[in-house]
């Protein structure tokens, strides 16, 4: 890393083979807090195809080390990590704000999650479970083991900055393989951050390697190598079809969480003021760019005018602002682009004839003059076709939908092509478990709101939220590892399974 004393901004490298180097492109690109562009955090590089095959060849390599160190002996280096990565939870949480905008309660939250991810993972070095089974032969032994896949490429979102990366890294390390990691664009810093922590607890060089830039140049090339084996990708479901094309050819384990429109069913018999709560909490934290995000809420009709009031009320007196400053409840969205989507959806909101309760416009004066800030907004009386009820709208939106029964908000729920998260709001358990059956989604709450998740319970989604697999608990070692089914004959004797069955 160095410093540019004209610029004032520092410029930060690649991690490849243990060592910090530019991009072969002499490009950079700038990376700007979203609550106030006139902040530069840094220069990061504009890597190349070029840099990510450096990278590539240093994981290969090695990778021939890494996989025959002890799984435990793994762990301790991640053990090692998880307590460095706590030790500074603040700086980094900082770092975070100023970075993608959301508020540091959640940014906070955000390294917790890789602090929980790497003690929990690296406690699957001494675990790593396969399964010994008597065979049907005798004088022989039948056993499964996991086996690592090789070089792993993770490309990753900014809304999590540090947890979703943790979420793939350390799974594939633990497991043996060794990683070349892209991170967003928008988040390289809490990517670097993650990265040199992994560096200092002993991770060895080229077990982990970063390079920045852009989806196009960078992802690209990851996945169409050859020496990829694995791809794990994080993001929206229109980049994550072409991730899966791309890797298909090379019959790559492609593992994807996608985009989402998750809903909260309201019951007449709920708990309002807790639904409330949950609906505000799941609807604008993170200014509402989390894929586990309430965008939608479906509401009986018996209280949906109660609610409705109570509802925007709160959403009213939501304190917006830089996420940085303690009283702040809802910061900027993460950049233009994205501000620019929501700025369309609520127009297409308002062509489609919904009611737009409160919110509706981007802040631009005074404190907000300088960052991409934009009013939390609710639309009443929408129709579960709308596009504002169908489409991923990734901000601080939400479609309130009235229901008349059990059986339409659950015919609602499901209505879409998503299938992350889902919850309901009531006080009745036979609801509450025909619920948890009768949704599609990978999660499930109960009385608590879409987002939440817990690390050693899997994550992901069904339907065009992913593609089967799992990240987090003990699933995610199936994305990051393969398994090997190995016979030991110790009869001395030809035996043949299936036809030697005569004898006992
Ligand atoms: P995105 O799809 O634009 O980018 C995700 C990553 O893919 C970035 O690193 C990006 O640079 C890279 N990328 C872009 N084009 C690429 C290409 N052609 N080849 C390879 N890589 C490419 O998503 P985003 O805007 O960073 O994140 C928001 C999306 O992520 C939302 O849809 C959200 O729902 C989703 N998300 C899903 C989960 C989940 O677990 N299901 C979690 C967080 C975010």
């Amino acid at each position: 890393m160095t410093t540019t004393t004209a610029a004032k901004a520092t410029t930060y490298h690649n991690f490849i083979d243990g060592a910090w180097v530019p991009s072969v492109s002499g490009d950079s690109f700038e990376n700007r807090n979203p609550a106030n562009t006139g902040d530069l955090l840094g220069v990061f590089q504009k890597s190349t195809p070029a840099d990510v095959a450096r990278a590539i060849d240093a994981a290969r390599r090695a990778f021939e080390l890494w996989r025959l160190v002890p799984a435990p002996r793994r762990a301790e280096i991640l053990f090692r990590a998880a307590q460095l990565i706590a030790d500074r939870k603040d700086a980094l949480a900082r770092d975070m704000t100023r970075e993608m905008g959301k508020v540091l309660d959640e940014t906070r939250g955000d390294v917790q999650e890789a602090i929980d991810m790497t003690f929990f993972m690296a406690g699957e070095g001494r675990r790593q479970y396969g399964q010994t089974v008597p065979s049907e032969l005798r004088d022989k032994f039948a056993m499964s083991v996991r086996q690592p896949l090789g070089v792993c490429a993770v490309i990753t979102p900014w809304n999590f900055p540090m947890a979703i990366p943790s979420w793939k890294i350390i799974p594939a390390l633990v497991c043996g393989n060794t990683v070349v990691f892209k991170p967003a664009t928008l988040t390289p810093l809490s990517a670097l951050n993650f990265v040199r922590i992994l560096a200092e607890a002993g991770v060895p060089p080229g077990v982990v390697n970063l390079v920045t830039g852009g989806g196009g140049e960078v992802g690209n090339a990851l996945i169409s190598s050859d020496d990829v084996r694995v791809v794990s990708f994080t993001g929206s479901t229109e980049v994550g079809r072409t991730v899966s094309e791309r890797g298909a050819p090379s019959f790559k384990k492609v593992h994807l969480e996608m985009g989402g429109k998750n809903v909260i069913i309201v019951m007449d018999d709920a708990n309002l003021d807790l639904a409330v709560d949950g609906c505000v909490w799941g609807g604008f934290g993170t200014s509402g760019q989390r894929c586990t995000a309430a965008s939608r809420v479906v509401v009986h009709e018996k209280i949906y005018k109660t609610f409705l009031d109570r509802f925007v009320a709160r959403v009213r007196a939501l304190r917006i602002g830089d996420g940085s400053e303690s009283a702040t409840q809802m910061g900027p969205v993460v950049g233009d682009s994205q501000l620019n989507t929501v700025m369309t959806y609520v127009q297409i909101g308002q062509q489609e004839g919904a009611r737009l309760l409160c919110g509706g416009h981007r802040l631009d004066q005074g404190i907000f003059a300088k960052g991409f800030f934009h009013e939390p907004t609710v639309f009443a009386d929408v129709a579960p076709s709308m596009r504002i009820a169908q489409e991923e709208i990734f901000g601080p939106v939400v479609s309130v939908i009235p229901c008349r029964s059990y059986e339409e908000a659950v015919a609602i729920g499901n209505n879409v092509q998503y299938g992350l998260s889902a919850s309901i709001y009531t006080q009745d358990v036979n609801r509450a478990f025909s619920a948890m059956r009768d949704l599609y989604t990978g999660i499930f709450y109960v009385n608590a709101p879409t987002i939440g998740a817990e690390v050693h319970l899997p994550f992901g989604g069904t339907n065009a939220t992913g593609n089967g697999h799992r990240e987090a608990g003990t699933a995610a070692l199936d994305v990051f590892s393969e398994w090997k089914s190995i016979y030991v004959d110790f009869s001395g004797r030809l035996q043949r399974a299936q036809i030697d069955t005569a004898d006992l």
